[in-house]
């Protein structure tokens, strides 16, 4: 509601400068957009008002085919960048050497503990992204130090992992939270031992020349099905102390958490679809 409160309050204001003015397409979802006397009208839907159906459809642009993934398997577009078969696409976060997580036969991979993380060679910008997880079991531990591990978007904006189950936590630390950002609307994990997904969207802020943010980026997380994180601000980096950061940066990777307490955190199928 206060997002909604500030482009209405953004929007009036808009038209109180000029009656009629073209706004930033953001600010009102559309290049068709204009502000006038405060009210948002779209330029597509004036003039005379078409009499047939044929009138109001369109053709171009095409819209591309995708095969969809079904049963684990990535869309037909995806980059896949784990699916079980090696770690080559991968890079160890401390050294750029090869990643030192384990390979297991089943086609995942276990966090090697205290080896640091991993990420990808790749760079990517806004995406979609597909991975899954799992929590070990026996359950050790409790608090932030159960099954921690998180997903680095850009390298350095975390989803949090964590086995949630039976184990309270701070709430903007605990599974599906942007860390120390942004509580999750729900908390949707499958029992410890079996595996969850994380289908997220993330659109990367953007900064001028001189390094400044004028854009701020996004999240979307979907967790086992259920909206978690909807569309929400990032506010910077998220970091364990202190206050986010904005650090201006381009295109980064996506990297995994050894969190250094054995966590025996497995993933799988991981792909992503450039936005
Ligand atoms: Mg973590």
């Amino acid at each position: 509601m206060k997002n909604r409160y500030s482009l209405i309050v953004l929007v009036a204001s808009l038209g109180v400068m000029s009656c009629q003015e073209k706004v930033p397409a953001d600010v009102v979802g559309t290049m068709d957009a204009t502000v006038k006397d405060s009210v948002i009208v779209y330029e597509e839907y004036m003039g005379e008002e078409p009499t047939t159906p044929e009138g109001t459809e369109f053709y171009e642009p095409k819209v591309p085919v995708v095969k969809p993934g079904f049963i684990g398997k990535a869309p037909s577009d995806a980059i896949v960048l784990f699916d079980g078969t090696s770690l080559d696409n991968w890079i160890s976060t401390n050294d750029s050497t090869a990643a030192k997580w384990h390979l297991n036969k089943d086609g995942s991979m276990t966090v090697n503990d205290k080896t640091g993380n991993i990420q990808t060679k790749q760079n990517f910008g806004d995406m979609q992204l597909h991975i899954e997880w799992k929590s070990p079991l026996p359950v050790q531990r409790e608090n932030q130090n159960r099954a921690n591990s998180g997903v680095f978007l850009n390298g350095i904006y975390e989803v949090q992992i964590l086995d949630q189950n039976d184990n309270p936590t701070y709430v903007n630390g605990q599974v599906a939270s942007i860390y120390k950002q942004h509580v999750p609307l729900a908390m949707a994990s499958v029992p410890t031992g079996d595996w969850n997904t994380y289908d997220i969207i993330y659109h990367a802020p953007e900064f001028n020349k001189d390094g400044g943010k004028i854009k701020s980026g996004d999240i979307t997380v979907i967790h086992n099905g259920v909206l978690v994180q909807d569309h929400v601000e990032i506010k910077g980096t998220t970091p364990y102390v202190g206050w986010p950061k904005n650090p201006a940066h381009g295109k980064g990777p996506l990297m995994l958490q050894d969190h250094g307490d054995d966590s025996g955190v497995s993933f799988r199928n991981i792909w992503i679809r450039e936005l």
